[in-house]
């Protein structure tokens, strides 16, 4: 392993980066969740309460409905009370009339009331004192009343009147039972649908909203505010998809797009008291979700600020972060290396040979010295001065190292012009063979400024599998020895401790 790679690992995250940065993630993720499930209840609530003010409208109706159809009935119930009367026929037309209809004033918008023989003939009638000569045997209300006794106010409709205002009504009915019970007829008030646009028009359902009102069986017979451009009163809306739903439901809420002017809405519908209609309140869900929309839009910018700002503080720190790292990586480099020859220095040396003797001595696995000395450096220093010696002994650091290329090996500067390689996991064959391909590169490199001798280096070989009892200095003991036999063997030669005969010596 060369010092910069063990030293240096650049481009990659480290872990303090990672947690920031997920850190600041989880947190972004944490407010959006919160944010958006706050939007959500909030969206919920506008619905909620876009539904109550509606159901209250509705409710509005329905009472004031209820009220009317009251008075329907007592001044039915009148006219049958006067009509069963004998001396009634005996009175003339006028005041028969007077008599009659005399309890029926206060029903407001008020169709004509008529009293039906049990053939269905008018036989008194509110508008004229002779009655109009016509006759209902055909309305459902008749045909109802004749066929079963039980009934008691009957609401049918609605249908367009034929006399009078001729607009759209709906009929309040009763029968008229003999003293014995037998059938004789009915009575029939019928009340015009005006009344609903006049109840509607003092309701507040926004600008865009409007209050529907239609029969059980899908006619559309008031709408306020109502359409200039074009009217849908009258018309069979039942096989519209939405109409369709709410004939279905009869009570109810739900939002979908108009499908008569294309606006989306919020349904909320019911009918009224028993009577055969539904009122349709419909919201303009732009006007429901207003407020909301504006809300929603202010705290999603402001949140998505937050949140990016959360995110670029976290990107500065992590850079500020990694700057640093690096500066202490670069320091820590440089703590460990020779200034001359840019390879491990003295203490950096130490600690590894401390760490790979310890390892060795657990895993039972050869660590191998080489020591390494330039032979007659004095009297190169001679001849070339400091600085060419300076220049010489980088020459054979570079040596060193490009021939020390296992990643757990390391070459180091031991002082002057001493080297020292580390090699783990390797015996004294290997560490020799390796120490003569050192010796044999720096050897035949050029000399310097065409000097006379090649710069020679002589190594010392020591290889040992540690005893737990021993120090590390006892290797370096052995390599010394090795190196003091290589330089009295007459230098530019490898020596290993203990020695290894020549013929074990692999070429
Ligand atoms: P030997 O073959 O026995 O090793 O002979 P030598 O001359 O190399 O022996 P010695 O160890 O006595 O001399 C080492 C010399 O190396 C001494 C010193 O002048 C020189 N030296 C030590 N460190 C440096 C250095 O950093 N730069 C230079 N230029 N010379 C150095
Ligand atoms: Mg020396
Ligand atoms: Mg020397």
């Amino acid at each position: 392993m060369t010092l910069s790679a063990e030293l240096v690992r650049k481009g990659t995250w480290s872990r303090s980066e990672k947690m920031l940065m997920s850190g600041s993630v989880l947190a972004v993720i944490a407010i959006l969740s919160i944010v958006t499930s706050l939007l959500a209840r909030e969206y919920a609530s506008a619905t909620d309460s876009a539904v109550r003010a509606a159901h209250n409208v509705v409710q509005l109706i329905d009472a004031d409905v209820q009220r009317n159809a009251d008075l329907y009935d007592t001044s039915l119930e009148g006219m049958i009370a006067t009509w069963q009367q004998p001396e009634v026929m005996s009175v003339s037309p006028q005041l028969r009339q007077q008599i009659v209809f005399d309890r029926s004033t206060a029903a407001p918008y008020k169709g004509d009331l008529v009293v039906l023989d049990e053939t269905g003939t008018i036989v008194a009638d509110s508008i004229s004192v002779i009655p109009r000569h016509d006759n209902f045997a055909d309305r459902p209300s008749f045909i109802l009343h004749r066929s079963n006794p039980s009934l008691g106010l009957l609401v049918t409709g609605p249908f367009k009147s034929r006399w009078g205002f001729k607009d759209w009504c709906i009929s309040f009915s009763r029968r008229i039972p003999s003293s014995n019970g037998k059938f004789v007829g009915i009575v029939a008030a019928s009340m015009r649908l005006a009344y609903f646009s006049r109840l509607f028009r003092g309701l507040d359902v926004g600008q865009h909203g409007t209050i529907n009102l239609i029969s059980a069986q899908g006619v559309m017979l008031a709408r306020e505010p109502e359409q200039t451009e074009r009217t849908f009163i009258g018309q069979d809306l039942s096989e519209r998809t939405n109409f369709r739903r709410i004939l279905r439901e009869v009570n109810g809420s739900f939002a979908a797009r108009s499908e008569l002017d294309g606006e989306h809405r919020l349904y909320t519908f019911s009918r009224v008291g028993d009577l055969p209609l539904i009122v349709v309140v419909a919201q303009s869900q732009a006007e429901v979700y207003a407020v909301w929309k504006r809300n929603t839009l202010l705290v999603a910018g402001a949140t998505g600020l937050l949140c990016l700002g959360i995110l670029w503080l976290s990107y500065l720190l992590g850079k500020q972060l990694q700057l640093r790292q690096k500066a202490e990586r670069e320091l820590a480099e440089l703590a460990a290396t020779d200034g001359l020859t840019g390879l491990a220095n003295r203490r950096h040396l130490d600690r590894v040979l401390r760490q790979e003797w310890a390892r060795s001595a657990r895993t039972g696995k050869p660590l191998s010295l080489l020591m390494i000395d330039v032979d007659h450096f004095k009297a190169f220093n001679d001849r070339h001065g400091h600085h060419g010696g300076d220049i010489a002994l980088r020459n054979v650091a570079q040596a060193l190292s490009a021939n020390i290329r296992r990643p757990g090996d390391l070459a180091a500067r031991y002082g002057g012009e001493e080297f020292i390689a580390v090699l783990p996991e390797t015996d004294l064959k290997g560490a020799h063979a390796l120490a003569e391909t050192i010796r044999a590169a720096i050897a035949v490199l050029p000399p310097y400024a065409g000097d006379q001798h090649a710069v020679t280096v002589s190594i010392g070989v020591a290889s040992r599998i540690p005893d737990s009892s021993e120090k590390e200095a006892q290797l370096f003991t052995e390599a010394d020895d090795a190196l003091y036999r290589a330089k009295r063997r007459g230098r530019n030669r490898v020596e290993t401790q203990p020695a290894i005969e020549p013929e074990t010596i692999q070429p």
